[in-house]
């Protein structure tokens, strides 16, 4: 299995290190035959080669069977005529990657904002309201007049039901239940499209309990109860809401997840920034990125039938969250007294402990 490793911006690298040094150990562990393909792009490329996406790496994405990629400072970006690719987006649009699945849970050891939750918010990701990803020419954005802006919302049936499909997909492999997070009391139609895919699904799946909450509602809920939901799939711009708030409440960005999947290729990508105030301090949170590798993983396994990376996914993913539980191997954002690499070697270490 190819995987295409792109360290990123800011803190990529020292993040990516630890999952390059984690891919390693499991391969050596499960005997996965894996192949790591290091690559740079983003402000490094944009240096030596003038663009953060050079053609040679976007050739290697294409056929890689998934691909590890680091935050992107696309703010410090220029232009995409002067070389400023948004990598991110290049991958999404490219790649059609519409399922944006974040998970939040509570681990032991870690100061969350609730005493339980672990639950998954699967996101609509090439659709909805952000102005970059609704329009083929134009953008789903503009004024009229100085004073007038108008913000375009766009909900296709295809892309309801597959985003619905993969929240069934997930729920099947966990508790049986998805929540549809809407507002179609008040947006009936864009709203009301994505409700009318998830009960068209849900027949498919008979096993699967479904709820369906208001968006609004949704955010006081995962507050108050959020012990209460498992998957909960939604619209693009209400999960990126959603998501940030559950990993919040879960302990911060340093271990918010994400895996974004498409039919035929997948990106694990951490759902924070480069974060350039703590960049090359060696104490950057690589949890989340970690984590979203073992996503990888588990989605590779799922894909190929290949039970050998669920295996290995979910290995990567415990052998983690028990490091959490000691301050010895938690980072500062968590209240622990580790450095970046220090967590890495205590991973590997525990990954080849038999
Ligand atoms: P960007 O412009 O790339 O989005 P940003 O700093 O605006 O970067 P984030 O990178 O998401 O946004 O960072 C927000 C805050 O969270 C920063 O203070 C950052 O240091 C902190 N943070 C983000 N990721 C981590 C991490 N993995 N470990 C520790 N702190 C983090």
């Amino acid at each position: 299995m190819n995987i295409l490793i792109l360290p990123g911006d800011g803190i990529g690298p020292e993040i990516v290190a630890v999952v390059d040094a984690a891919l390693q150990a499991l391969d050596r562990r499960f005997s996965l035959g894996l192949k790591l393909d290091r690559q740079d792009a983003g402000l490094v490329t944009l240096k030596s080669l003038g663009t953060t996406m050079p053609d040679e790496v976007a050739a290697k994405a294409r056929v890689a069977d998934g691909v590890v990629l680091g935050p992107a400072a696309t703010e410090d970006y220029p232009s995409a005529a002067e070389g400023g690719i948004n990598i991110s987006a290049w991958f999404r649009s490219q790649f059609d990657l519409y399922a944006n699945i974040r998970p939040s849970k509570i681990r032991p050891g870690v100061p969350g904002h609730v005493p339980a939750m672990d639950l998954i918010i699967v996101r609509e990701n090439t659709e909805g309201f952000y102005a970059d990803r609704n329009m083929a020419v134009g953008t789903g954005e503009f004024m009229p007049t100085p004073d007038l802006a108008l913000a375009v919302g766009k909900a296709t049936t295809e892309g309801c039901r597959r985003i619905a499909v993969a929240a069934f997909e997930l729920a099947m492999r966990r508790t049986k239940r998805v929540t549809a997070v809407h507002k179609a009391n008040v947006l009936r139609h864009y709203s009301g499209l994505f409700l009318k895919q998830v009960d068209a699904v849900s027949v498919d799946y008979p096993e699967v309990t479904v709820d369906k909450v208001i968006v609004d509602a949704m955010a006081a809920l995962l507050v108050r109860s959020p012990e209460k939901f498992d998957v909960v799939v939604t619209t693009n711009m209400f999960g990126d809401i959603l998501s940030d708030e559950a990993a919040e409440l879960a302990g911060g960005l340093g271990l918010a997840a994400s895996l974004n999947a498409g039919n035929d290729h997948a990106i694990a990508q951490a759902a924070h920034g480069s974060a350039p105030d703590i960049a090359g301090q060696n104490i950057a949170n690589p949890v989340a990125m970690v984590h979203s590798t073992a996503m990888l993983l588990d989605h590779l396994g799922a894909k190929h039938g290949d039970d050998k990376f669920a295996q290995a996914g979910q290995f990567l993913a415990e052998k983690t969250d028990a490091l959490l539980v000691s301050v010895a191997t938690r980072t500062s954002d968590l209240g622990g007294t580790c450095t970046t690499s220090e967590f890495g070697d205590a991973l590997v270490a525990s990954i080849l402990d038999s």
